[in-house]
């Protein structure tokens, strides 16, 4: 018998469906921006224009597809919905030029930036990292990947959120502070952004509260919806 390669079973390589393709896409890192548009950033407290937009992590295995259960995460008892653009990369690399930015881009998606609100605004207080609060099971529900291949680049599309069929969140793309290219941009030069990157690029104003039993539905115009269910813990 040949001995196994790993000494435990290897984890599974995280994936989201594309619209109209039997093959999947791998994902390898998710990145998130902070505060990129200024009607959010206003009602987190802070002033747009002093504070540009930054960016956080979320780890692969915390995707859900659509159609997917989020389990009410334990620690919280103020998780918050963040309906977002998510952009999937197929090309990588160092220093991407803003005018070539959009050429490294596989397709979009909707997603959700799923937040411990209560632990996000302790660990703040304390200056302390949002590891906690953004990057915990279930936190990065996102929706099949449309090829731009197909719809192009989607910059000025209606953004928005549904909780039990009642509109929670509105915006459009083009309230984005920092642009699709812009965001690629800034992020290949703190990162080496690699093929099977996904970016959330922030959300619209109107973010809140989300409890158990609850439907969320998100969707960009152009790109399509996902559907998020609440479960118990
Ligand atoms: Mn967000």
């Amino acid at each position: 018998m040949t001995t196994p390669r790993y000494v435990i079973a290897a984890p599974q390589q995280a994936s989201l469906p594309i619209v109209g393709k039997e093959q999947r896409f791998p994902v390898h890192r998710i990145y998130c921006v902070g505060r990129n548009f200024a009607a959010h950033s206003v009602e987190m407290g802070h002033d747009p224009d002093k504070e540009p937009p930054f960016f956080f992590q979320k780890s692969p295995t915390t995707l859900i597809t659509d159609g997917g259960a989020l389990t009410y995460p334990t620690a919280t008892q103020d998780v918050h919905h963040e309906v977002e653009l998510v952009v999937a990369l197929a090309k990588g690399g160092d220093n991407i030029p803003v005018e070539q930015a959009l050429a490294h881009v596989y397709g979009y998606a909707v997603g959700l930036d799923m937040t411990r609100r209560d632990i996000q605004a302790e660990m703040k207080k304390k200056g302390r990292p949002w590891d906690t609060a953004k990057n915990f099971e279930g936190a990065a529900p996102c929706g099949a990947i449309r090829q731009a291949a197909e719809i192009g680049h989607p910059n000025h599309e209606k953004i928005w959120l549904k909780i039990n069929g009642e509109l929670k969140q509105e915006g459009y793309l083009d309230q984005m502070i920092w642009k699709v290219p812009e965001v690629i941009a800034q992020l290949s030069r703190l990162f080496r952004l690699q093929p099977g990157d996904l970016i959330m690029t922030g959300t619209p104003s109107g973010v809140g509260p989300v409890s158990v039993g609850d439907t969320l539905e998100g969707g960009v115009e152009g790109v399509g919806t996902l559907t998020t269910y609440i479960t118990e813990r």
